[in-house]
């Protein structure tokens, strides 16, 4: 039997070992490296959470109707009858940290980042994973639309430093629950007819959330909804004017936007400002979300804390990069050390271990391969210099540097091989 990655997972491995090289380990660690630097100068610290939690803590967070909690959560009971679900996001766990550790009692902000595995049952396919990683932020402790705009902010310049420059922002204002309430018996009323021919289980969801009546992708709904109001006309005026606002912090951050009505996201804890950034490759697949989320701590049993975050697909940036042929120089080798002879054997092993502790990166062989064995493993490695040492060199206390790429040779005395390799590694 051969086993395989479970559907919807994927291995990331160093590179250059496989063909399929786009979730190569390296590129992964670039783009989190680049998520974590940027996310640091605007104060966000990493936060990190269990992988599973209560499953109750998903339930209450992004509703019992949402897709990810009804159908979409790995969820099991442990050993000790605990009902538990794998993470489907981050925020709900990242709140319930902060609310354990009370850390939002501690008055003012908390800037908070993090990156890792979420998992979701749903359909695989490109860009749709069962487990996959997200970067996110949260900003915890304002109703500033400065919050919401800084947010936004920081996805964007996140994506642009990884070379995604085409990218379309796409905002909304979902109000709060009063607007939402009134807007979900507008949605019902437009529907009715449909509604009376669906099953009740239909019927119920349907009356529970009518919101999540406009994600959907059944083709039938989907003609009745057409000329459906939008939330913006059950905006209160205080959501109308926190929209306005975040939208001129927005213009003067010199961040391009748009306005779409439709963009609703799909979990219950969010409220006023929702958003999507995507771009061309990956057409209605979103690379990020988040949106305003103030009710959530409370209805986790904190006190009021509005706040704003979101999540960033890392799987869909590789693949957005892959497709843009905007991919990152594959880690190289400094040197590999080559022994030509048995003799040459010890004086290899201790010039590698002087240079590794000068902080060069080499490897030599391990198997006692003949010459050609050993280059062949030079280049698999990506090393830049063979270093070579055999009888004239033992001879004449020198090294052989060859570069790999152009095969130009020197001849370098032994104890300046670590200057020679500062001065050539550029
Ligand atoms: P969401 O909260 O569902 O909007 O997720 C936030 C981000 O995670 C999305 O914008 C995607 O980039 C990414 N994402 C969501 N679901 C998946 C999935 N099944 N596979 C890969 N990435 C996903």
């Amino acid at each position: 039997m051969r086993y395989q990655a479970p559907r919807g997972t994927n291995d990331f491995v160093p590179g250059p070992l496989v063909k399929d090289r786009i979730f190569e380990v390296h590129r992964w660690q670039n783009v989190e490296a680049t998520f974590y630097r940027l996310a640091a100068q605007f104060g966000y610290r990493e936060i990190r959470t269990p992988l599973f939690e209560d499953i109750e803590l998903f339930i209450r967070s992004s509703g019992e109707t949402s897709e990810m909690v009804d159908k979409e959560m790995y969820d099991f009971r442990d050993k000790g009858d605990r009902h538990i679900a794998l993470r489907p996001e981050f925020t709900a766990g990242v709140m319930r940290s902060l609310l354990e550790h009370g850390m939002s009692n501690q008055g003012g902000l908390s800037r908070l980042c993090y990156s890792g595995p979420v998992f979701r049952y749903g359909r695989p396919g490109r860009g749709r994973y069962r487990q996959f990683h997200q970067a996110g932020l949260e900003l915890v402790g304002t109703a500033s639309p400065l919050a919401d705009a800084e947010v936004i902010e920081v996805t964007v310049l996140f994506l642009k430093a990884l070379g995604l420059s085409d990218l379309k922002v796409m905002l909304n204002c979902i109000g709060r629950h009063e607007a939402r309430l009134k807007y979900g018996e507008a949605i019902l009323d437009h529907v009715s007819s449909w509604l009376e021919t669906q099953d009740d289980e239909q019927k119920a969801k349907s009356r529970k959330n009518p919101l999540r009546m406009l994600d959907t992708k059944d083709p039938d709904l989907r003609d009745r909804l057409a000329g459906v109001q939008s939330i913006t006309q059950f905006l209160s005026e205080e959501s109308r004017e926190h929209f306005d606002l975040v939208q001129t912090a927005l213009v003067q951050a010199g961040i391009p936007f748009e306005v779409k009505t439709d963009v609703v996201r799909g979990l219950d804890y969010y409220n006023d400002t929702v958003f999507e950034v995507v771009s061309p490759p990956l057409g209605d697949l979103a690379l990020a979300g988040g949106g305003r989320y103030d009710n959530l701590i409370q209805e986790l049993g904190g006190p009021p804390t509005p706040s704003v975050g979101v999540g960033i697909g890392l799987e869909r940036i590789l693949l957005t990069l892959e497709d843009l042929g905007q991919v990152p120089a594959a880690p190289t080798l400094d040197a590999f050390l080559v022994s030509a002879g048995a003799e040459s054997l010890a004086e290899v092993d201790s010039l590698a271990r002087q240079l590794r502790q000068e902080g060069f990166g080499v490897q030599r062989d391990l198997d006692s391969k003949n010459l050609k064995g050993q280059f062949k493993q030079a280049d698999r490695l990506a090393a830049r210099f063979a270093l070579i040492i055999g009888e004239d060199e033992m001879a004449s206390g020198t090294c052989t540097c060859k570069e790999l790429a152009t095969g130009v040779q020197t001849s370098v005395p032994r104890s300046e091989v670590s200057q020679w390799l500062r001065l050539n590694l550029v």
